[in-house]
């Protein structure tokens, strides 16, 4: 786990231990430490924020020679030892201490103390804003000005060039001279003009592709030069840069690779017959007889953009040609994903059985997409939040709606029972992006076209699969080690199965002595499914092997029943049931099913257990 995004908790006392535990269940990934003074600026620097559990004096004193600027001071959060206060001391904005001191309050019942103006007007933070949208602040220095005059007047008046949704209270205006706030890549408005009569902000969308073309072997240096260059005689801010774009040959060129990696810029590269599909630019011998493309520069910024005019043509220095092409449509830069979901296992059922890692993605998330039995399991903790519901057999549409409001940018959780990889949402969601993707082999063929947008975006969703506690483990629980050995887990669902496959699949499992969980054992549609599972299984296995009936394991309905094969279809069996069937070895004992861990287990233990008594 990248130590940079953990959090540190410190304490002093029993009490401030006894809360940093708590808070622990909050925040699983973080670290809790003893608070010795002299030891805090070594965490300094590799922590993403603080919580300190002790008097906020000892805290200001102490972080006072190691506070630098906002944009790169931790998150500072102080808390009595009570809990009842969450005080947000620093980078309240930009560092998160403002979230991180109301998400504790929440937990702990207690109060968070912000101090920060916006927030206490209830207006957007204009730092905080621009990070999220991944908008370079340029000037610094005027933001307290700036932030002044939105405080007072509750407006902004905001001149975009890209595409991008405001908040309340920001006015889109289109005349440069009347905005406070400008976002372009374009230096030559107002900045330096003497006649200019009031302060103004830059922000810089990421959103300039820069085409590069080079001679092999070309220095680092020489690279960064020549696009610094361009970029400054065509007025254009170096916080715009989306990304690089060249052709694949290129892509190994050592230079281009370092420069591209001291900012963290993404290249995109295409193949000498891609770029030649663009007919319009300014050809080259020279490149054509090394690369066999007309061009590289001009086509591969036009290619990456998705634009169909460059913003700058080819201009060549020395070993390097460049050029620039906006991207169309705007979006976040590559370093960012445009939007994430995470695929998120809740368990068979209670809160308590749900992980803590899958609870932070749940809260950290925009929207929850799920099924509403699902969902009203774990409704305590998606309460507030959008929620996308849909009948259990539309999942196809559900993982499409996710997939389409994490390209809108949106955090999206995806909820499933059990585990999300086991007959649940992820393959589903994956399946769906991996088609998306599939277009991006047509992008040139449909430029421009709805598809090749979606395409764009599909490839900068972040997805994260968050396991879950699975029908089988928690069913097996309660019944006691029924899946000690081998086992084999088959859906008697033939939704999206042939049933013929089904049946030769219990009878592989039946004939090689696997333990067989049943899952999706019955439903009002396929009543009979499960007797003749039952019927396959007792061709191979005596009728007195222990069977094991697990209804709403972990639920308040729970209900848990050991049988065997010939009498299990006595009992009620419905959807939320899982059904585990022993092997040839699996007993019963004290009201538990359990399968030895090997096929002489027995054996062994007796035999130990001999050793132990003779050494007494
Ligand atoms: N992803 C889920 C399985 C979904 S299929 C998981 O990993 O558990 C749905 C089937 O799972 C149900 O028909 C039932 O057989 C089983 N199941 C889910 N939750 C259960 C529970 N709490 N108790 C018993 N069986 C359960």
């Amino acid at each position: 786990m990248d130590i940079e995004n953990n959090t540190a908790i410190l304490y002093i006392t029993g009490n401030g231990f006894a809360l940093a535990k708590k808070l622990n269940s909050l925040y699983p990934e973080a670290n809790a430490f003893k608070f010795k003074p002299d030891s805090l600026s070594k965490f300094w620097g590799k922590h993403k924020s603080f919580i300190f559990i002790m008097a906020a004096g000892i805290v200001v004193r102490t972080i006072a020679p190691l506070i630098k600027n906002k944009k790169t001071d931790p998150a500072v959060v102080v808390l009595d030892e009570k809990g009842r206060f969450s005080v947000s001391l620093l980078s309240g904005h930009l560092g998160g201490a403002n979230k991180l001191a109301k998400e504790i309050a929440d937990f702990l019942g207690g109060q968070a103390v912000i101090t920060t103006a916006s927030d206490t007007n209830n207006l957007p933070a204009i730092d905080l804003w621009a990070k999220e949208n991944d908008l370079a602040i340029e000037n610094w220095d005027t933001l307290p000005e700036i932030s002044i005059r939105f405080l007072n007047s509750g407006e902004l008046r905001v001149y975009s060039e890209v595409e991008i949704k405001m908040p309340e209270g920001f006015l889109r205006v289109n005349k440069l001279s009347s905005a406070d706030m400008l976002i372009t890549s374009k230096k030559n408005r107002f900045t330096h003009s003497p006649i200019h009569p009031f302060t103004q902000l830059y922000l810089r969308p990421k959103n300039l592709i820069i085409g590069i073309g080079c001679n092999k072997r070309t220095p680092e240096n020489e690279i960064e030069n020549a696009v610094k260059d361009t970029l400054a005689k065509n007025n254009l801010s170096f916080q715009s840069i989306h990304s690089i774009a060249t052709i694949d040959i290129k892509g190994n060129e050592l230079g281009l690779i370092a420069s591209a990696k001291k900012y963290n810029l993404g290249i995109k590269t295409f193949t000498a017959n891609e770029l030649n599909t663009i007919k319009w630019v300014s050809k080259s011998d020279a490149a054509f007889k090394a690369t066999g493309a007309n061009a590289v520069a001009e086509p591969a910024a036009l290619l990456a953009s998705g634009a169909d005019k460059l913003l700058v043509k080819k201009q060549k220095q020395g070993n390097v040609t460049v050029a620039i092409a906006e991207l169309y449509p705007f979006t976040h830069s590559p370093i960012h994903p445009l939007g994430k979901i995470f695929i998120v296992g809740t368990g068979p059922g209670s809160i308590e059985h749900i992980t803590p890692y899958a609870r932070n993605a749940i809260r950290n998330s925009d929207v929850i997409v799920g099924y509403g039995t699902y969902l009203h399991l774990i409704w305590e903790l998606i309460s507030g939040k959008e929620v996308v519901s849909t009948g259990m057999t539309q999942e196809v549409d559900r993982c499409k709606k996710a997939v389409e409001l994490a390209m809108s940018g949106k955090t999206v959780s995806v909820i499933s029972g059990g585990d999300p990889g086991i007959y649940a949402m992820a393959g589903l969601v994956f399946e769906i992006l991996k088609n998306c993707n599939a277009l991006s082999v047509m992008r040139n063929e449909i430029k421009k076209s709805n598809a090749s947008r979606i395409t764009h975006h599909a490839s900068r969703i972040a997805v994260e699969v968050i396991p879950g506690i699975s029908a089988l483990n928690a069913c097996a629980a309660r019944l006691g080690a029924p899946l000690m050995h081998d086992f084999a887990s088959i859906s008697l669902s033939d939704r999206l199965t042939p049933w013929d496959l089904i049946e030769k699949r219990l009878d592989g499992a039946a004939k090689a002595d696997f333990v067989i969980i049943l899952y999706n054992p019955k439903s009002k549609g396929r009543a009979k499914h499960i007797d003749r599972a039952m019927e396959i299984i007792l061709k191979c296995r005596k009728s007195e092997t222990p069977v094991g009936i697990v209804k709403g394991a972990m639920r308040e309905d729970e209900k848990v029943i050991i049988s065997d094969l010939k009498n299990m279809l006595e009992h009620d069996i419905d959807m939320q049931t899982t059904v585990i069937i022993g092997n040839s070895q699996t007993f019963v004992w004290d009201n538990r099913m359990i399968t030895p861990r090997g096929y002489e287990g027995k054996l062994k233990v007796a035999r130990q257990s001999g050793f132990t008594e003779a050494g007494k």
